[in-house]
C-alpha cells in the first residue's frame, strides 16, 4: 500500500509561510491498494488536488471514498474534487454513516441563504453511499479494511487496513483519554493499533494545552506516544497539525515525541505528517 498525504492540517485550512514544510491543507489521504486501486480518506481541502491528479492519471476513476466523519475540516473540499463532475467517475462512498448526508449537505446548504452555489443534481460522478464499516469490515482486492469509533463529539469512525505484508492504521480527530465518554478507552485504541507497521494518528496538542481543549475531540502527544509504544507500533505519524502550529513548532512536537518514546522505552520511527509526501506499508 502507499499512502500518500495531500492534506494533513486540523480544523481549517492554513496556508502561509510558517506551514510550507507541513502543508496547509486540511485532511485528505490517498492509499493506493497493490492492485492499482484508490481509496480516498476524508474530503478536506486536500482533496482538490488529489482530484486534479487524478484526472490527468490514465486510469479508470472507479474510487472508493471512507469519510472519517463529517466535520467542516473533513468535507470543505468536496466540491472542489474535479473527478466528481466526470461522467466515467464512480465512487462507493463508506464509513462513517452520515457521509452521504454530510456530502450532499455541502452542496445543497439550506443554511440561511445557502452556502454554496451548485447543486448536488450537478455532480456527474456516481456516487453509491455503502454502509460496510459501519460496525462491520470493508474487503478490497484482498485488504481487509476495519473501523473502530472515535472519541469525538459527534461521533467517528478510525480505520485500519490489513493485509499480508502489512498494516496502516488511521484515527484522526480522537481524543484519547483513560475513560472514554463515547463507550471506549485507552486500552480499546490500544487493541485496534496493536502491532501496526504505520499509525497516522491526531496529535493536535501538547499536554499544557489540554486543561482548556479537554473534550475538543483531538490528542495531545504524551497520549499518542503512549498508544504507539503500548501497541508497539512500527512507526508514528503525527496528524492533523493545529492550524495555530508553525513548522518549526511542528519539528518541535516531533522532536518532543521522540524524547518521550525513548522514555517509555521504545524504538520506533516517529514523524510529523507532511503534505505532499508518500509511505509505503
Ligand atoms: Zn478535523
Ligand atoms: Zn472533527
Amino acid at each position: 500500500m502507499k499512502i500518500t498525504f495531500w492534506g494533513t492540517r486540523g480544523s481549517i485550512a492554513s496556508p502561509g509561510q510558517e506551514t510550507v514544510i507541513y502543508g496547509g491543507n486540511t485532511t485528505c489521504l490517498e492509499i493506493t491498494l497493490p492492485s492499482g486501486r484508490t481509496v480516498v480518506i476524508d474530503a478536506g481541502t486536500g482533496i482538490r488536488k488529489l482530484g486534479d491528479a487524478l484526472l490527468k492519471r490514465d486510469a479508470p476513476l472507479d474510487l472508493h471514498l471512507l469519510m472519517t466523519h463529517v466535520h467542516w475540516d473533513h468535507l470543505m473540499g468536496m466540491p472542489f474534487f474535479g473527478p466528481l463532475f466526470h461522467p466515467d467517475c464512480r465512487i462507493t462512498l463508506d464509513g462513517w454513516s452520515k457521509g452521504f448526508d454530510g456530502l450532499k449537505a455541502v452542496f445543497i446548504g439550506k443554511h440561511v441563504d445557502g452556502t454554496w452555489p451548485i447543486g448536488f443534481d450537478a455532480i456527474n460522478a456516481r456516487v453509491e453511499p455503502r454502509q460496510r464499516l459501519t460496525g462491520g469490515e470493508l474487503r478490497l482486492d484482498g485488504i481487509t479494511i476495519t473501523s473502530h469509533p472515535l472519541q469525538h463529539p459527534q461521533g467517528g469512525l478510525g480505520f485500519r487496513f490489513s493485509q499480508d505484508s502489512g498494516t496502516f492504521v488511521f484515527l484522526t480527530d480522537n481524543e484519547l483519554m483513560d475513560d472514554g465518554w463515547r463507550g471506549c478507552c485507552f486500552p480499546d485504541f490500544v487493541r485496534f493499533c496493536r502491532g501496526a507497521d504505520v499509525l497516522v494518528h491526531d496529535c493536535q496538542y501538547l499536554p499544557e494545552e489540554m486543561d482548556t481543549r479537554r473534550g475538543w475531540g483531538h490528542s495531545d502527544v504524551s497520549s499518542v506516544a503512549r498508544l504507539a509504544v503500548e501497541a508497539e507500533v512500527g512507526k508514528l505519524v503525527l496528524f492533523h497539525h493545529d492550524p495555530w502550529r508553525t513548522d518549526q513548532a511542528v519539528t518541535d512536537m516531533e522532536a518532543r515525541c521522540k524524547m518521550m518514546v525513548e522514555e517509555l522505552g521504545a524504538h520506533m520511527e516517529v514523524q510529523a505528517a507532511r503534505e505532499g509526501t508518500t509511505l509505503t506499508v
